[in-house]
């Protein structure tokens, strides 16, 4: 009875699919990835040298040529891995809001998909993987073992983000979130290489009203259910 080896996680911003995958991965032994931190670090990068990021190929450039590295976290702040761009740690640098503001312009260009999703696929082969993003199940991994889609209503996930952002003292308001993540849901879902949408054999979750500890007892059912099914 295989346990599912390769798990994907997919679903639009603060979703929940962060903090699920992290304690799915930490409650298997399986390493974590979130991929949405390779697009915020390209992103990132290019506000940094002063690169314009409405510039295709000079942000693809940068994105064949980044060295991203992204490890088991190496200091106990609330950090789920330590990522490095050319060496620099900016674990905690790509979630401010001008990255944030940007990373899907960025993460449209088909350039920058392929170099990224080249590197995601080779880690998540070697199995024993909980990827987190937006295109694990339908392009990163279709083979994946277990694929869920992880949903909430933009109203739900503005709410969780606005009291993440209020315990790290960011001040934004709850409008300027809510308004931010639909345009970011936006751009993330039309554009024409790996729109964020579920594959067609990935299960769906609607978290909205369930606390993270239901959703990952289900998660878990499912994992079991899928290995007894093999
Ligand atoms: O998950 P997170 O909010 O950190 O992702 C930041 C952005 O990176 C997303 O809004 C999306 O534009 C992009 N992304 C992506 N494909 C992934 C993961 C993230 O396009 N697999």
């Amino acid at each position: 009875m295989p346990f599912p080896s390769i798990i994907a996680i997919d679903g639009p911003a603060a979703s929940g699919k962060s903090t699920l995958g992290y304690r799915l991965a930490r409650k298997l032994g399986y390493l974590y990835f979130d991929t949405g931190v390779m697009y915020r670090a390209v992103t990132w990068l290019a506000l940094d040298n002063g690169t314009d990021v409405y510039d295709e190929a000079a942000v693809t450039a940068l994105a064949e040529s980044a060295r991203i590295d992204v490890r088991p976290p190496t200091r106990d702040d609330g950090r789920t891995a330590d990522v490095l761009v050319n060496g620099q740690d900016v674990t905690w640098e790509i979630r401010r809001q001008d990255v944030e503001s940007k990373v899907s312009v960025v993460a449209a260009y088909p350039g920058v998909r392929a170099a990224l999703t080249e590197q995601q696929r080779r880690i998540g082969l070697r199995g024993r993987v909980v990827m987190v993003g937006r295109d694990i199940g339908t392009v990163v991994l279709p083979e994946a073992d277990l694929k869920i889609y992880l949903d909430a209503s933009v109203e739900e996930r503005a709410r969780r983000r606005f009291t993440e952002l209020q315990a790290r003292g960011v001040s934004a308001s709850l409008e300027e979130i809510t308004a931010a993540m639909r345009r970011r849901d936006e751009l993330d879902s039309t554009r024409q290489v790996a729109p964020l949408r579920p594959a067609e054999d990935a299960v769906i979750v609607n978290s909205d009203g369930m606390s993270i500890e239901e959703v990952l007892a289900y998660v878990v059912e499912l994992c079991t259910r899928e290995a007894q099914r093999r």
